[in-house]
């Protein structure tokens, strides 16, 4: 069955984020569980933080299920130390490798064979599992085509009008938007992730800079979308009310 083509506002997205900043090659790692250590640890920190603690677990050879799994929660929880909440990821890095162990005898090929939603229901069932980690999971380390959604997304479509605030800026709701209008294509949904995220971190930030070059500024996706985008904060002035709080 062919889907429907995607709305003209997903395109002209995709097309001014993907003109800007170009293929970014996200999510880095060499091994299909290095990428899911990396989705684990960057939960509420910088990825230049997950990037030192991974160095670390690499230096001594334990980023692996094995390594993990017979590695003591001292010294795992000293190598990751950089990523912040240390004790608490050693022990979600733990309960993934018991996972693992326990339903797929610690196979990754075996698991990344099962069926996306049944896989997903699973991930979302092991602590310190939630759904932005899972659907990373799924897509970076599984390459399944599943949508991940973040706070960068949400904002940068909350701002412009294209999602409002409440429910339908849920996960499941903003997941939908994406999931729903364009095909299942792994390397578009990590691309385009990967678009949201490099905007959210140079100009969709908290105090947003739209005039310093964003290359969203001024997109027409709807009159709301319009003028949300140039109610924000600008050079000289000031900090005015923006429409959303994302
Ligand atoms: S134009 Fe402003 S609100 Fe829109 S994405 Fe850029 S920084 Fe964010």
């Amino acid at each position: 069955m062919r889907r429907r083509r995607p709305p003209k506002k997903l395109i002209l997205l995709y097309e001014r984020l993907n003109g800007y900043f170009g293929p970014l090659r996200w999510w880095p790692g060499e091994t299909p569980f290095e990428v899911i250590c990396g989705a684990i640890l960057t939960q509420n920190t910088a990825w230049h933080n997950v990037e030192k603690a991974i160095g670390n677990l690499k230096k001594v050879e334990i980023c692996s299920f094995k390594g993990i799994r017979e590695t003591s929660e001292e010294q795992i929880a000293t190598l990751i130390r950089p990523s912040g909440y240390y004790h608490i990821k050693t022990a979600r890095l733990k309960a993934f490798v018991s996972f693992l162990e326990h339903e797929y005898g610690g196979d990754m090929k075996k698991m990344f064979a099962e069926e996306t939603i049944s896989l997903r229901e699973k991930l979302l069932g092991v602590k310190g599992i939630g759904e932005e980690t899972a659907d990373s999971i799924l897509l970076y380390a599984g390459g399944k085509p599943v949508f991940v959604v973040d706070a960068y997304t949400r904002r940068v479509l909350c701002r412009h009008g294209l999602i409002s605030e409440g429910v339908s800026a849920s996960y499941a709701a903003v997941q939908q938007f994406f999931m729903g209008n364009l095909e299942p294509d792994v390397e578009l949904f990590n691309q385009f992730h990967a678009l949201f995220v490099n905007l959210g971190k140079k100009f969709c930030r908290k105090v947003p800079l739209c005039r310093l070059g964003c290359p969203l500024y001024g997109t027409p996706f709807s009159e709301e979308g319009e003028r949300s985008c140039r109610m924000g904060p600008q050079p000289g002035n000031g900090n005015r009310i923006l429409p959303c709080r994302a």
